[in-house]
């Protein structure tokens, strides 16, 4: 179990028909695992890039990550996909749930083809019941609300026991309610899971609420603060 991220001198470029974007300038952040951690900052700013980064869904241009000291993204393709496997369970602001499979379909799918020393099933109707979707397991996404829907997901990134929870917009898609009962749940799996949270979001105020805030623009870290911490 990963307990500790490093970034060190982070840089992320596109290169285009002569042009290059750069997403990440030089990111430099330590993260501990049983940290809560908003990341806020304009579009364009490179939240996503950043968050791809730590979750090993892309590559670096310049620069280092390390997960307890060891730099993961060396290992071969299939090592990585254990890693993340293990490690990394991912939430996004559009819920990605497979239309035509059930919740509890839904949340089996990181399970498929893997050996795991647990009752897949049980497994997963006790992590939609942690979201309190236990009565609407059979239910295909289209019969869900949209905060129901990201429930969902929520179980699906956290049937495998990730160390770390990286959530990219989670509430962009809810009204401001939905999308704070989604964040409550967030917190409650930070805590009583103890996986690292990191929350990209636009909303300042669930920023607010984290025990620390990060605020992003071009592509640099402008600030790094402790939060209100509820
Ligand atoms: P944010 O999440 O803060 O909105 P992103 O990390 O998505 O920011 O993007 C940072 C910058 O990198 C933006 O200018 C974006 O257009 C650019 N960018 C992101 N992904 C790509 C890509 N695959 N190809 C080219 N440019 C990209
Ligand atoms: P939650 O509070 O479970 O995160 P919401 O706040 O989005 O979900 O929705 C509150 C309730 O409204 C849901 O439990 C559901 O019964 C109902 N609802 C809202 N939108 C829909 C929808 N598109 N289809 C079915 N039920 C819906």
């Amino acid at each position: 179990m990963i307990s500790r991220i490093e970034c060190t001198n982070l840089k992320r470029y596109y290169k285009g028909d002569g042009t290059k974007t750069i997403a990440l300038k030089n990111v430099n952040l330590r993260f501990q695992k049983g940290e809560f951690t908003a990341i806020i900052g304009p579009s364009g700013s490179g939240k996503s890039t950043l968050l791809s980064l730590i979750g090993t869904l892309d590559s670096p241009s310049e620069g280092v990550i390390t997960y307890d000291a060891e730099e993961i993204l060396k290992k071969s393709k299939g090592k990585l996909a254990d890693f993340r496997f293990q490690e990394i369970g991912f939430i996004f602001q559009q819920f990605h749930l497979l239309p035509t499979l059930t919740a509890l379909e839904n949340v089996l799918t990181p399970l498929f083809s893997r050996k795991v020393p647990y009752n897949k099933l049980e497994r997963a109707k006790e992590v939609l019941k942690q979201v309190g979707l236990q009565d609407k397991m059979n239910s295909l996404p289209s019969q869900l609300s949209g905060g129901q829907q990201q429930r969902v997901a929520i179980a699906r990134a956290i049937i495998h026991k990730p160390s770390w929870l990286l959530a990219d917009e989670p509430t962009g898609n809810l009204d401001t309610e939905t999308g704070e009962r989604i964040y409550e749940l967030l917190k409650e799996l930070n805590e009583q899971e103890e996986c690292g949270v990191l929350f990209v979001t636009h909303d300042p105020a669930l920023a607010a609420k984290a025990n620390r805030i990060i605020t992003m623009k071009d592509g640099v870290v402008l600030s790094d603060k402790v939060g209100i911490s509820i």
